[in-house]
């Protein structure tokens, strides 16, 4: 399961840097998710609640904050905002269009005790 492995990822990031702040456990965990990343809110969160048992940030909440993706059109010759891969643009309904932004994903911030 592609989350499984990306929840890993969020938790090597987020014990890392507990650790380095000399924390004993994380309570939240905030998460910039592109709209445009290829990755499931919700099986992400249930992954999370799977890959955290029995580390500090057992527990912990996931908050996920979804941005919004950006595409260049080249009809338009402007940039576009997306909701999903695979959707035309909204303005001139063209495919021709280039991912600008989207699809990213990063640890925003934590909360330790
Ligand atoms: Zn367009």
């Amino acid at each position: 399961m592609h989350e499984m492995a990306i929840a890993e990822s969020v938790l090597e990031i987020v014990e890392a840097t507990a650790r380095g702040n000399a924390a004993a456990r994380v309570s939240a965990v905030w998460l910039e998710l592109g709209a445009l990343s290829h990755v499931e809110a919700r099986a992400l969160l249930f992954c999370f609640d799977a890959v955290t048992r029995g580390s500090l940030a057992e527990g912990a909440t996931l908050e996920i904050l979804v941005l919004p993706g950006e595409a260049w059109c080249m009809p338009c010759g402007d940039r576009v905002a997306l909701a999903k891969l695979g959707d035309p643009c909204p303005r001139c309904g063209s495919f021709q269009l280039q991912v600008m932004s989207g699809e990213e994903m990063r640890v925003k911030e934590i909360a330790i005790a």
